[in-house]
Order: C-alpha cells, then sequence, then structure tokens
C-alpha cells in the first residue's frame, strides 16, 4: 500500500490522481490533501479520501473547512505555508504529489525531501528555480523523485534498460540528445502582432491537452517549453546543448533520446495525464488503465517542425537563461507566474507576458549558484520589481 500526501488535490493534476487512487483503492490511500482555497472540492475530496491531515492555505477558507467536517474526526486542519510544511513533513504519508502550480511548490517539497518521501513531481517550478539544491538533496537524503510531466515522463520511460552508476539526474554517457517535443500550442503559425489581440478565452483553448489555467496560457506563449527544458535539464543530468525542441501538433510522440550510436527510444501514447500520473506512483511496475488506445492508422502522419523563435520571444529567451543559470531562471519563472496572473485578470495583453519576463530578466543581476534563500529573494526581487515599473 502507497499511502500519498497530493499536495495541489483540487487541481488538474490533483484530481486526475484521486481518479488513479478510485482506480486502484486496495493499493493507494490517501493521508494528506492541500490546496489553496477550494473549499467545496476539497470538502468532497476528505469526504472521500478520509485523509489524516488537510491544509488550506489560505486561513478564512481553513475556517470555513473547518465548520463544514465538524461531523468528522480524526482530520486535522492546517493552514498557511506552516500548514503545508507541516504535511510535508507528516509522517503518516510516504509519497508526495507535488501537483500544486508556481513556486509555492519549492518549500514543501524540500521539506518532503527531508523526511524522506517519495516525490511524484508535477510541479515543475521548483526545479526550474531550485533544481540545483533539489537534485544533490535527492542524494542526500537517498529519496526517489519520478517526473510527472509527460514529456519527462517519456524520456524516463525512453532510459529504461539504461545502467546508470549514480541516479538518472547524473547523466548516462550513452545519451546524446533529448527530443523534447511540444504541441505548439493554440497559437502556433501566428504572428507576434496577430496575437497581441488574443483574449484569455483564445489562450485557454489548448488543442490537445486540458490542464490547470496557469500552463495552459504558457503552453500558449511556449514559455511551458522554455520552463520544461530547464526541468529536463536537472532530471536528466544533460547540458542544455543537448535538449532540442521539436514542435510536434498531433501530441502523440511525448518525447524521446537520442542515443550515441543513434538509435532513437520514444514513448508514444493518446494525450492523457493519467498515465505518466500512474507510472510515477507505481514505477517500475506497469498498472491497467482504461484509456483510448493509440491508433496510428487513424492519426495517419506525425508531423515535427523546428520552434518558431520569432513570434514567440519568451522561448527563445528561456534558452539563454537556462545556459545562463543561477537566479535567471527565477527570474524568467517569477516574471511569468506574474505576468500570467495579470493576463488571466484581463489588466495585460497577451504578448505583455513575454515582454515582461524580457524587462525582468534585462533588469537583473545574476547570481550564480544562488542558496534557497537568494532563489526566494530574487522571486521577491521580481515582483517587487515589475509592480514598481508600473506594468
Ligand atoms: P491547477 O491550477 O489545476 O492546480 C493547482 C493546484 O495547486 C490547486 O489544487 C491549487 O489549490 C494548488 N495551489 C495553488 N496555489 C497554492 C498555494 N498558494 N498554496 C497551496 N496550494 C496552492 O494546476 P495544474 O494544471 O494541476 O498544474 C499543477 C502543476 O503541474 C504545475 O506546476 C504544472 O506546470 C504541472 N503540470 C501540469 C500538467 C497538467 O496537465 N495540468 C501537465 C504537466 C505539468
Ligand atoms: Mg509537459
Amino acid at each position: 500500500m502507497k499511502h500519498l500526501g497530493i499536495f495541489g488535490s483540487t487541481g488538474s493534476i490533483g484530481t486526475q490522481t484521486l481518479e488513479i487512487v478510485r482506480d486502484f483503492p486496495e493499493e493507494l490511500s490517501v493521508e494528506v490533501l492541500t490546496a489553496r482555497k477550494n473549499v467545496t472540492l476539497l470538502e468532497n475530496q476528505v469526504r472521500e479520501f478520509r485523509p489524516k491531515l488537510v491544509c488550506l492555505y489560505d486561513e478564512a477558507a481553513a475556517e470555513d473547512l473547518k465548520v463544514r467536517i465538524a461531523d468528522l474526526t480524526g482530520v486535522r486542519i492546517v493552514t498557511g505555508m506552516d500548514g503545508l510544511l507541516t504535511c510535508a513533513a507528516y509522517e503518516g504519508y510516504d509519497t508526495m504529489v507535488a501537483a500544486m502550480v508556481g513556486m509555492i511548490g519549492i518549500l514543501p517539497t524540500i521539506h518532503a525531501i527531508r523526511a524522506h518521501k517519495t516525490i511524484a513531481l508535477a510541479n515543475k517550478e521548483t526545479l526550474v528555480t531550485a533544481g540545483h539544491i533539489i537534485m544533490p538533496m535527492l542524494k542526500e537524503y537517498g529519496v526517489s523523485l519520478y517526473p510527472v510531466d509527460s514529456e519527462h515522463s517519456a524520456i524516463f520511460q525512453s532510459l529504461q534498460g539504461l545502467r546508470y552508476e549514480g541516479g538518472v539526474s547524473e547523466g548516462h554517457p550513452a545519451i546524446r540528445k533529448i527530443l523534447l517535443t511540444a504541441s505548439g500550442g493554440p497559437f502556433r503559425g501566428r504572428t507576434l502582432s496577430e496575437m497581441q489581440h488574443y483574449q484569455v478565452e483564445d489562450a485557454l483553448r489548448h488543442p490537445n491537452w486540458s490542464m490547470g489555467q496557469k500552463i495552459t496560457i504558457d503552453s500558449a506563449t511556449l514559455v511551458n517549453k522554455g520552463l520544461e527544458m530547464m526541468e529536463a535539464r536537472w532530471l536528466f543530468g544533460v547540458e542544455p546543448e543537448q535538449i532540442e525542441v521539436y514542435v510536434h501538433p498531433e501530441s502523440i510522440l511525448h518525447s524521446a533520446v537520442e542515443f550515441v550510436d543513434g538509435a532513437v527510444i520514444g514513448q508514444m501514447g493518446m494525450p492523457d495525464m493519467k498515465l505518466p500520473i500512474q507510472y510515477a506512483l507505481f514505477y517500475p511496475e506497469r498498472r491497467r488503465m482504461v484509456t483510448k488506445p493509440l491508433d496510428l492508422f487513424t492519426i495517419g502522419a506525425l508531423h515535427f517542425e523546428k520552434p518558431d523563435t520569432v513570434n514567440f520571444p519568451a522561448f527563445s529567451l528561456a534558452s539563454k537563461v537556462m545556459k545562463a543559470g543561477g537566479t535567471l531562471p527565477t527570474v524568467y519563472n517569477a516574471a511569468n507566474e506574474y505576468a500570467v496572473a495579470r493576463f488571466l485578470k484581463r489588466e495585460i495583453c497577451f504578448t505583455a507576458i513575454g515582454e515582461l519576463i524580457e524587462k525582468a530578466v534585462a533588469n537583473h543581476r545574476n547570481i550564480i549558484a544562488p542558496t534557497l534563500e537568494e532563489v526566494l529573494m530574487a522571486e521577491q526581487e521580481t515582483y517587487a520589481f515589475l509592480q514598481g515599473c508600473g506594468d
């Protein structure tokens, strides 16, 4: 039996994880649930899955939940960052599903590693900004981390069978290149001047995947692929130059690895996040999954294009930021989180997201090999800078 702590249980990844728990009640139990403030959904989840510990980050929502589930015994409710950290360190679970969105995930993930929890990681922002801290910690604490992001799961699946001396994150001399695929998002083939006029609804209309709002906007700007390059770099111990992005509009090949002998091994399947979540939960085993089978006859052809670096400037910037490292990935990520939140509130136009990221990155004095405090400081400074700009 695996005892799960699902951090971000009310989101897209969190709710799909709970669907898998429903499919395997003999093998998976839920001990911890956390969310920001969706009290209604969390109440339903608590009633169904009966975790021992629950956190609502928002204090008023946590108070509300206490009243709503006063009839239940044996459920403790905590709140705020302290509450999230209490959950992360709680002894009653063994596997953290890190499915919260944004840099808020860093500290809980670090606390879970310190408490020797296995990590199933969807929360890419944590690795993008603190990968240089997290990856050595995994080794120090003897903790396993399995990717949930579909591309990274595909890469991880493609690496099975390689004999590793250290962990996967140490890299392997047999890997020549990682082929990271991207759908291209809803605005593939469009120009920047066309994109200027696109509204929130247009950007949320992803062609192949149904996901949370923030990552859906990130897919439209291609920032998501920029973040995923940085995520891959840490997860698989490769150099930035070894990662190549392929726009693949069908989203059938979820990513691949080219080996030094020229062999390319990839993972294909219908776009469905339940597969990578389930793989991370049961690794190295595979479990039955009720899914639409991949029918290559119906799909007919798979297409691959180079990413459009002219009309997706935030994507080109990501390569430079990844190579520079230090606190720049944090600034890139924090500026994006800030800009996407404002775009979703309809305060800025779509193309302003890339412009704000560029502004923040240009303004920043990079700190190489930053401490955790410096990473969190760079996040705050980026927010303060962009607010101060009046943007
Ligand atoms: P979502 O917006 O649907 O859900 C986010 C979850 O995080 C919610 O439960 C929310 O309550 C919680 N959360 C947000 N802010 C919080 C805070 N301050 N404190 C505590 N909890 C907080 O997001 P999602 O699409 O499920 O994505 C989650 C993560 O997984 C992201 O990092 C995303 O990039 C990554 N990811 C998602 C998908 C996908 O298909 N949705 C695919 C690959 C990777
Ligand atoms: Mg992905």
